[in-house]
């Protein structure tokens, strides 16, 4: 390799040896060594495709126990997701043997090409999605968001109410392919091994007894044009979106190596499962104020949710074929009171530990007494919308008192926050001496 002129000669690119002149830009280093801006893109180009190749088989765990072919185990799968979603043992151990299954056998597909000698060979292992099965807002997003982040895989969400079949109006189907090209900026042997995480799959059941014809339509219409998809096919992706022109060059994307998570409430699934084993769930009232009978109730449901049949999914309205597709099921359970006041603190990303943050960014420290996370998750509870609510109930406690934190005095104060103040729904009486102070200072 030609080194770099003395003083006084030549100028050139120490790796190409082209001279200023024939190249856009040549970039000075140590005396005499020079480096053109083409061969920067050339190395640049090479450290993304390497950085690519580890990201894409080499999931985000922790590397001391990681299995041999370099993709996580179920059990670290189910450790980080731990970090961030509380309890829902049965559905993380369900996902995380899934997820680490499906990459195995795109890994196996690959050496299979390579070598085609393994005792397996022939053997072809078929892709499993997975449906996840559970209440609102008792976390089957937060699970499928929480499995692509640690693997690093693209993902991409989409709700099914929005999606119809082609030629009727609304969204194709393969409008949540281009979402997960779009997430990893078209890199398409990358999403080729995403997530797709769909949502209100329930949404789309036939419904035999409902008069409406479009729901018809949008049902079982739109289930016969995920089937594709969702076993895989060569999919062709509009890139600009929308419906697709024949003017219009797609992308080709094969969707045999995305994992599908589809989820849903499937409101009164339960009552079609206590049918068919012969077990029938007492009536419950929503909204009763007795937390107790809700408790009950919410074990009932888990129980009878236990005993998920395909069958039942065909009751409620998939067609066989569409479940057929998705074969392992994940039942996601109720949250109850105490799994709420769990979740307020524990995860890594816990509500509280958020508006912790917020009060030290003004200096101040925030605080609750155990009676108060208590109360807001019995709050939580019987708004029966599952941790979303959470959220909400502690932004009106906090509202008053983060309005003035800004202008409160001093940093360095200490707010507690009591069940009395929940109840009340306002910790505004913690304000009284910061409002005098406030005014004494205008
Ligand atoms: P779903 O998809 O089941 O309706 P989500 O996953 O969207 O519910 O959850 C709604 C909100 O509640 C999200 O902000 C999520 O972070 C939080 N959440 C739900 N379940 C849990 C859980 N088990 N652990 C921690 N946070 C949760």
């Amino acid at each position: 390799m030609a080194r770099g002129p003395d003083r006084g000669e030549i100028e050139r690119c120490t790796f190409c040896e082209k001279v200023r002149g024939q190249v856009d830009s040549l970039i000075a280093g140590p005396p005499g060594i020079y480096i053109c801006n083409e061969c920067i893109e050339i190395c640049n180009s090479i450290l993304h495709e390497e950085d690519r190749r580890l990201r894409t088989t080499k999931p985000k765990v922790d590397k001391s126990t990681a299995a041999p072919a370099g993709i996580a185990t179920p059990r670290e799968i189910v450790t980080s997701l731990d970090e961030y979603v509380y309890g829902q043992d049965h559905a993380k151990r369900v996902l995380a043997l899934a997820v680490h299954q499906h990459y195995k056998r795109l890994d196996a597909g690959r050496r299979l090409q390579a070598k085609g000698d393994e005792p397996w060979a022939g053997v072809e292992l078929e892709k499993s999605n997975v449906l996840l099965v559970g209440p609102t807002g008792s976390g089957k997003t937060l699970l499928a968001r929480t499995l692509a982040r640690m693997l690093d895989v693209p993902f991409a969400m989409a709700d099914a109410t929005t999606l119809t079949e082609a030629g009727y109006v609304g969204e194709d189907v393969e409008n949540i392919l281009l979402k997960l090209l779009q997430s990893c900026d078209f890199d398409v042997a990358k999403a080729q091994r995403g997530i797709i995480y769909i949502d209100e799959i329930d949404k789309i059941a036939r419904t035999t007894s409902n008069v409406s014809i479009t729901r018809d339509v949008s049902g079982e219409g739109v289930q016969q044009a995920l089937l594709k998809i969702l076993e895989g096919t060569v999919a062709n992706v509009p890139p600009q979106g929308g419906r697709k022109h024949p003017e219009q060059a797609c992308i080709q994307l094969d969707t045999s190596g995305i994992l599908f998570l589809c989820g849903g409430t499937f409101t009164g699934i339960d009552d079609i499962i206590g049918r068919r084993i012969g077990r029938a769930r007492i009536g419950f009232q929503a909204g009763s104020a007795d937390l107790a009978e809700a408790e009950r109730d919410l074990d009932e449901r888990d129980r009878l949710l236990g005993e998920l049949d395909t069958k039942d999914l065909i009751e409620f309205g998939l067609i066989p074929e569409f479940v057929g597709r998705l074969p392992i099921h994940a039942k996601v359970r109720g949250l109850g009171p105490d799994d709420l006041a769990h979740i307020l603190v524990e995860p890594k990303n816990a509500l509280v530990k958020q508006f912790q943050a917020f009060f030290a960014m003004e200096g101040h420290e925030l605080n609750f007494t155990d009676e108060a996370l208590r109360t807001i998750a019995e709050k939580a509870f019987s708004c029966g919308t599952g941790v979303r609510a959470l959220r909400s109930i502690l932004e009106d406690v906090l509202r008053d008192l983060m309005f003035q934190l800004p202008e409160y005095g001093a940093p360095g104060r200490g707010f507690v926050i009591t069940g009395e103040m929940v109840k009340l729904g306002s910790a505004r009486v913690l304000l009284e001496g910061g409002e005098e102070k406030r005014r004494e200072r205008a």
